[in-house]
């Protein structure tokens, strides 16, 4: 699933091709909303809140969330799509450009004072410009005997991280994902590791993995085999986590 770091990429793009430009097309491609039009609407601007993504269009909000299989593409005009043409969900084009959304997880128009909505329940945003620590470490802190490597995942306590960076954060601060959250040592710390591993993510284009998905092969700290094991609440959500037996918790 992706996280903050790609719908952060992902809403950049998507507000370089539209704000400010009037949309020639408008299509949503969801039952519900199919007969919504923005045609001749200006796009005002596209921002991602974790891994929720909100264009915002004069009074109204398209909420989109990747979920597990979406993607944004930005195509030129009459360029071929590289997804088929079933898989999209929404297109809304310019005079020079085409956004278009790809099984997306979630799509729904709300009016913008509705996005509370959609958006409200979400912690502190790890890429968000109004990020706060001590609000993150106060939410984690409510459930002090919850593993920490769930309580990271939890969008409530701080938004935009997932299943890589909860495992490449615990690594990096040492911090044994299973351990109880009112346990850990430094909890900002690593709170502010995972903001770390996320904004890096985000100037580098991609994450070069430590230990996420390197279950058998040797530690890059000590050399130890690295272990893998289910970490999760939803059984039908592959929640692997990775774990140096020797050198966290
Ligand atoms: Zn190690």
């Amino acid at each position: 699933m992706p996280e903050g770091d790609s719908v952060w990429r992902a809403a950049h793009r998507l507000h370089e091709a539209l704000a400010g430009k009037t949309l020639t097309r408008c299509d949503i491609r969801v039952p519900r909303y199919a007969t919504i039009d923005f045609t001749g609407h200006t796009v005002d601007e596209v921002v991602p809140r974790g891994k929720h993504l909100l264009t915002r269009i004069g009074a109204a909000t398209i909420h989109t969330h990747l979920k597990m299989e979406g993607s944004w593409h930005v195509y030129r005009n009459g360029q071929r799509w590289r997804e088929p043409a079933f898989r999209a969900r929404i297109v809304l084009a310019t005079e020079d450009a085409e956004a278009v959304g790809f099984s997306l997880g979630k799509v729904e128009v709300l009016a913008r004072n509705e996005e509370d909505k959609a958006v409200g329940h979400l912690g502190p945003d790890l890429l968000g410009a109004d990020w706060d620590a001590d609000e993150a470490v106060r939410r984690l802190l409510q459930d002090p005997q919850r593993p920490i490597g769930l309580a990271l995942l939890d969008q409530r306590n701080l938004a935009g991280i997932g299943n890589i960076f909860r495992s490449e954060a615990c690594f990096v601060r040492r911090v044994d994902p299973r351990t109880p959250t009112g346990e850990i040592e430094d909890l900002h710390a690593l709170v502010e590791e995972s903001r770390r591993l996320l904004t890096m993510s985000i100037s580098k284009r991609r994450h070069q993995s430590l230990i996420y998905g390197r279950a058998r092969m040797p530690c890059p700290r000590c050399g130890a085999n690295i272990i893998s094991f289910q970490l999760g609440d939803d059984p039908n959500q592959d929640r692997r986590a990775y774990l140096c037996p020797r050198c966290q918790g």
